[in-house]
C-alpha cells in the first residue's frame, strides 16, 4: 500500500532541462514544487577532477544503467524485439540534471519550415509528393510564436553564437559572442564559402566568456578542456540545469528534489491527473504524491512509457492508424542520419586534442526550405558541420580504412594520424512513418514488473537517399579543405535500423498539434485529455529537424511553463481550444 504524502502545487518527473525549466519558473511564481528524480543527487562539485575518459566515455558513469531498465527494439511487428543492454551511443542520463548535464551544448532553433512541414511541402511540391505512410504534420505552433521562448532559453543558457545567414529572424542577438575560431574551423568555413555555402559558428552552451543569466546565475568562461560531451563540467562553464534552472529553483525555498524516486504511474480520474506513484529505490517503499498539476519531463522514452503504463491517451495502432501515444518516433539514427566523412592530411597538423562540446561551424544550405526537393529523391534535408570536441586518447583513434585494426602498422598509423585527421559531420531531418512507433513490450519487464518500452523502426529510401546525398556533399567540402585521403561510410540499400542506430536525439510518442485527433498535447504541452497534465520534452516533436533537439526542447518547456502558470492562476480547462473542424 503506497504512503500518501501531502499535496503540492506541482510534481515534476525528471530534472533535466525540461523539468528544470518548469521547476524554476513555477517556484519563482511562488508555487510549491516537488521534483522526482530516479537517479542519484549530483552537484557541480561531483564533476571536480572528473577528466576520466575510462569512467565516463568507456564505462558510461553518468548514464542510465541498461541492465536495470532498458528499451527493446525490432524492425517489424512480426518480429520479437530484443532488449538493448550495452550501446555506446544510447547515453541518456540518470541523476540530477539528467542527460542535460553531459550534453555537448549545440543549441539550435528549428526552421520555420519544420513547424509547418506538411503545409509547406504541399504548397511547394504538391500533396502527392508526400508518401501516403509518411505521417508528417504541422506542429500546431509556428516559428514566430515560439521565437520569444527560444530567446528566453538562449539567455538562460548563455548561448555563444553568431547569426545564421540563412536562419530565421531573431528578436535579439545571442547573449554571448561565438567561441574561439580554430584553424580547422577556419579551413571548413573557407572551403564552404569557396563552394558558395553560408557557414556560421555553431551556437554553443559552452561559454565564450563569463556570463550572468537573467535569473542571476553565473556561468563561467570555458577553458576548452576537451572533456565536455559525455562529462559534467567541473569549471561551471557549460550551461546545464544544475548551474542554471535547478539552482534558481532551489533559491526560492519552494523547491524539493527527491532522488532515487522512480515514478511508475501518473494517477488520474476522468479528465485530470491527481498525482504520481513512485518507488523510493533505496528503501523499496511506495509513495503517492498528489499535486494540482503533474509535469512529466522524463525524456522521450520515459514520457511515452509513463503515458502507456498509466493508460492515458490511446495507444497508437499501426494496423488501423488509430491512437496517438507512441506515434511518430523519429531520431538522428547513428548508423545513417548522424554519419559524416573523415579526412586525413599529410602536410597539416591540428591541435584536435583541445576543444569543447559545441566548438564548430555549421551550414544550412541543404536544410528544409533551402534545398529544392524537386531535384532530390527525398524530402527535407540536412546540415553539414565541423566540430572540434576535443580528441580524447581512448575514444579517438582515427586511421585510414586500409589500416589493420591491431599490430605494428595500426600503432604507427594511429600515432601518425592522431593530429592529422578532421571530420565533416552532418545531421539530417528524420520524417515519421506509420510503421515506426513505440509501445509496451509484452515479453520484457523492468525490476518492478512493468513492461519495457518497445521501438519498432524500419528505414525507408527517404532516409537512405538523404544520407547518400549528404555524404557526397560532405566529401566535396573535405576535398576542398585539402585532405589527402577522404573516406566516407558506406550507405547501401541494406543499411537498416538496429541497436547501433539508437541515439539520444529520439523524439515523438506524445506529439503536439492543434487537435486531439492528431496529437496528444497542445502547444503548451498540455494533454488534451487531462488538462492538468503537461508532458514536456522531445516526446512532443512530430518529427525531428536537422538539428540537435535541446534548443527546441528548452523553448517548448518555457512555453509549457507559461501555460502551467496560466492554468494554476485561472479556473482550469484547456489553454487552447482544439481546432474547430476536429471537434466531435
Ligand atoms: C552525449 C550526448 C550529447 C548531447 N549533445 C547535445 C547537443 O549538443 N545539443 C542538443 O541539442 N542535444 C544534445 N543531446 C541531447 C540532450 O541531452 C537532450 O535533448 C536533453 O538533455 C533532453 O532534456 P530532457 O529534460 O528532456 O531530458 P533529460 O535531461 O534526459 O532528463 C530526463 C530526466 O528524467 C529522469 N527520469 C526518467 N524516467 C523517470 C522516472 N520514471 N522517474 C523519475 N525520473 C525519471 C531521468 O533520470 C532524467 O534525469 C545530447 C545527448 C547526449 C546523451
Ligand atoms: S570544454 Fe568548456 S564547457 Fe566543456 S567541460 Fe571543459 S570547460 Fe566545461
Amino acid at each position: 500500500m503506497a504512503i500518501k504524502l501531502d499535496k503540492t502545487d506541482a510534481v515534476i518527473v525528471g530534472t533535466g532541462w525540461a523539468g528544470g525549466i518548469a521547476a524554476a519558473e513555477l517556484t519563482k511564481q511562488g508555487y510549491k514544487v516537488v521534483a522526482l528524480e530516479r537517479g542519484e543527487d549530483i552537484s557541480s562539485e561531483d564533476f571536480i577532477g572528473s577528466k576520466d575518459e575510462l569512467k565516463y566515455e568507456v564505462r558510461h558513469d553518468l548514464y542510465q544503467d541498461r541492465t536495470k531498465e532498458t528499451i527493446t527494439t525490432r524492425n517489424t511487428t512480426d518480429e520479437d524485439a530484443k532488449p538493448l543492454r550495452d550501446q555506446p551511443t544510447d547515453t541518456n542520463g540518470d541523476g540530477t540534471g539528467g542527460t542535460s548535464t553531459h550534453w555537448a551544448g549545440w543549441t539550435f532553433r528549428f526552421l520555420p519550415f519544420d513547424f509547418e512541414i506538411r503545409s509547406k511541402i504541399e504548397e511547394k511540391y504538391g500533396e502527392d509528393r508526400i508518401p501516403e505512410d509518411m505521417s508528417i504534420q504541422d506542429w500546431g505552433i509556428i516559428y514566430d510564436e515560439l521565437e520569444p521562448y527560444y530567446d528566453k532559453f538562449e539567455k538562460t543558457a548563455g548561448i555563444s553564437g553568431e547569426e545564421n545567414p540563412l536562419g530565421p529572424e531573431r528578436s535579439d542577438d545571442y547573449p554571448n559572442p561565438p567561441m574561439k575560431e580554430t584553424p580547422s574551423i577556419r579551413m571548413f568555413k573557407e572551403a564552404a564559402e569557396a563552394l558558395g555555402y553560408h557557414p556560421y559558428r555553431t551556437p554553443s552552451a559552452n561559454m565564450s566568456q563569463q556570463y550572468e543569466n537573467p535569473d542571476g546565475e553565473t556561468i563561467n568562461a570555458c577553458v576548452y578542456c576537451s572533456f565536455c560531451e559525455m562529462y559534467g563540467c567541473d569549471f561551471g562553464a557549460k550551461a546545464d540545469p544544475i548551474v542554471t534552472v535547478l539552482k534558481t529553483a532551489k533559491k526560492t525555498d519552494n523547491f524539493e528534489i527527491r532522488n532515487h524516486a522512480y515514478v511508475t504511474r501518473v494517477l488520474h480520474d476522468d479528465d485530470k491527473a491527481s498525482g504520481v506513484l513512485y518507488v523510493d529505490t533505496q528503501t523499496g517503499e511506495e509513495y503517492e504524491q498528489p499535486a494540482d498539476i503533474v509535469v512529466v519531463a522524463a525524456y522521450t522514452y520515459g514520457n511515452t512509457r509513463l503515458m502507456l503504463l498509466s493508460e492515458i491517451g490511446e495507444p497508437y495502432n499501426p494496423e488501423t492508424g488509430e491512437g496517438i501515444i507512441g506515434k511518430n518516433i523519429t531520431a538522428h539514427y547513428g548508423n545513417l542520419l548522424f554519419t559524416g566523412v573523415d579526412g586525413f592530411f599529410e602536410d597539416k597538423k591540428f591541435n584536435s586534442f583541445a576543444g569543447t562540446g559545441a566548438l564548430g561551424a555549421t551550414l544550412d544550405d541543404y536544410n528544409g526550405h533551402q534545398i529544392d526537393n524537386n531535384e532530390t529523391d527525398f524530402l527535407h534535408g540536412f546540415q553539414l558541420n565541423i566540430s572540434q570536441g576535443g580528441a580524447e586518447p581512448i575514444s579517438n583513434n582515427p586511421v585510414p580504412k586500409d589500416t589493420p585494426s591491431w599490430g605494428k602498422e595500426f600503432k604507427e598509423n594511429s600515432l601518425y594520424y592522431t593530429n592529422r585527421h578532421l571530420g565533416v559531420g552532418s545531421m539530417e531531418a528524420c520524417l515519421p512513418r506509420e510503421h515506426n512507433f513505440m509501445d509496451l513490450d509484452p515479453r520484457y519487464n523492468d525490476i518492478f514488473g512493468d513492461p519495457l518500452l518497445r521501438l519498432t523502426v524500419k528505414f525507408t529510401d527517404q532516409e537512405r537517399n538523404l544520407a547518400k546525398y549528404k555524404i557526397e556533399k560532405a566529401k566535396e567540402i573535405m576535398e576542398e579543405m585539402g585532405a589527402d585521403i577522404v573516406e566516407a561510410p558506406e550507405i547501401t540499400d541494406e543499411t537498416e535500423f538496429n541497436q547501433d542506430s539508437i541515439h539520444s536525439h529520439t523524439t515523438g510518442g506524445v506529439i503536439m498539434g492543434d487537435s486531439p485527433e492528431t496529437s496528444a498535447v497542445n502547444n503548451y504541452s498540455q494533454m488534451w485529455e487531462k488538462e492538468n497534465l503537461f508532458v514536456v520534452g522531445g516526446s512532443s516533436f512530430p518529427h525531428i529537424g536537422a538539428y540537435n533537439p535541446t534548443g527546441t526542447i528548452g523553448a517548448l518547456a518555457y512555453r509549457a511553463t507559461e501555460g502551467m502558470v496560466e492554468y494554476l492562476e485561472g479556473d482550469g480547462g484547456l489553454l487552447i481550444e482544439p481546432k474547430e473542424e476536429d471537434k466531435a
